[in-house]
């Protein structure tokens, strides 16, 4: 049976994102940080749907062109934003983003999430 990793099914179109290019957006000062979460999500995907960050980790990525991090506050609002535009998951949280079967796959990465306890079911 065919993975489904590999596509979204038939008659579904798909493109390649570049994980670099995602990080590289994601870290990029001028754009909204609810923008910045959601490529944050891209770069960070694993193969279960799930982006995970060390504590403070989304923080620094989120950091303003001088390095400043946003604070918690803030951090959380981007994410709360990004999912009121529905461009990640309502399980979503500053340690682990994530993004819908449907939207996004990718073969690469872990295929588990410690902080939502997830692991993938092989059928
Ligand atoms: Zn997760």
């Amino acid at each position: 049976m065919r993975s489904m990793r590999e596509g979204f099914g038939p008659g579904m179109f798909w493109n390649k994102v570049s994980k670099t290019d995602c990080g590289r957006i994601a870290r990029d000062a001028d754009l909204p940080l609810w923008l910045r979460a959601y490529f944050a999500a891209q770069w960070r995907l694993n193969q279960i749907g799930h982006a995970e960050f060390q504590s403070g980790e989304l923080a620094e990525i989120l950091a303003d062109e001088n390095g400043k991090r946003p604070s918690d506050g803030s951090v959380a609002n981007a994410v709360a934003r990004a999912k009121d535009k529905g461009l990640i998951k309502g399980e979503s949280n500053a340690r682990c983003l994530m993004l819908s079967h449907h939207h996004a796959r990718t073969g690469k990465g872990a295929i588990s999430c410690s902080q939502h306890n997830a692991r993938v079911w092989r059928s």
